[in-house]
């Protein structure tokens, strides 16, 4: 019986697991789908390899690096960034280009973006407004044409959540350093690395981001750890404020400690 029992095998469950395994401890994961990875899984469809969003793998921690290198070993490959947003039919460069912008959104678009952007700047400057949600944050970075337009759209699509429960930080930790003036100019001059949304080559497994959860599950069992699919949690019973056992869908059912 593992002393650690850890529900999911998304990347933060499996890099539990792969460091109290590689610690000597031992440790069981349960992951309710088929497939390890979570949100960073890798899907297989007739024949071809998916992902579920692009997965870019940046980290300045140099002990996170190392350890994907490790992981991935020959499977790691450079990957120059092509990143396009789908948007009215159209296609638009990420990060933005002048022309591409102009022509994708048409003069009397850009003319509405730009005045609402100056819009949201002289109410922030009149009476500024706490941010605390990401509809603030972006509408104050962005004006609200782009906001509704584009930003909702997106986020909503991508995390399932709507942006006014999604916080202001959130926002913050996601888009660092990038405002509308901030897209403007990486667009007209050449991007000088600052902006963390606008990396320019990322790091990748080479048969796709759930490569690297596979290769994780392989080491942990290989060291005695187990990954358990098609295994839900339904329930955590504490006793005394400690959790002594879970019940768990998909096995005959009991882990307790
Ligand atoms: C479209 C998209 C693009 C992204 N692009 C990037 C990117 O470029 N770079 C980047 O660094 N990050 C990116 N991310 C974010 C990244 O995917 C997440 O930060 C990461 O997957 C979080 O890992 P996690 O293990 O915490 O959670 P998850 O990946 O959500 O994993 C949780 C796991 O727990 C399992 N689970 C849930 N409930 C139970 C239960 N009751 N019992 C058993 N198992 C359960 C789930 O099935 C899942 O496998 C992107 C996310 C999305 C959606």
């Amino acid at each position: 019986m593992s002393d650690t029992v850890i529900i999911g095998a998304g990347p933060s469950g499996l890099a539990a697991a792969y460091e109290l395994t590689k610690h000597g401890a031992s440790a069981m994961v349960l992951e309710t789908s088929n497939k390890v990875g979570g949100l960073a899984r890798t899907l297989e469809h007739e024949g071809c390899l998916f992902d579920i969003g692009p997965h870019r793998f940046y980290t300045k921690n140099r002990e996170v690096h190392q350890l994907y290198l490790d992981i991935l070993a020959e499977d790691v490959v450079l990957v120059k960034r092509l990143t396009r947003i789908l948007y009215n039919n159209r296609l638009f460069d990420y990060p933005l280009t002048p022309l591409n912008v102009v022509r994708g959104l048409g003069l009397a678009e850009c003319g509405l973006v730009i005045s609402a952007y100056g819009l949201s700047q002289i109410r922030q400057y009149v009476s500024p407004r706490e941010e605390r949600t990401f509809e603030d944050w972006v509408t104050n970075r962005f004006g609200a044409r782009l906001y509704e337009s584009f930003f909702k759209n997106y986020t909503e699509k991508v995390w399932g959540i709507p942006c006014s429960h999604l916080g202001a930080d959130w926002a913050a930790q996601r888009i660092k350093g990038l405002s509308l003036p901030e897209a403007a100019r990486n667009a007209l001059f050449r991007n000088n690395g600052r902006v963390k949304s606008l990396i320019n080559e990322f790091l990748f497994p080479r048969l796709g981001s759930g490569q690297l959860y596979e290769k994780m599950r392989s080491i942990i069992e290989e060291r005695g750890g187990i990954v358990q699919t098609n295994s839900r949690v339904k329930r955590i019973l504490r006793e005394g404020g400690r959790v002594r056992s879970l019940v768990i869908q998909g096995v005959d059912g009991v882990w307790s400690k």
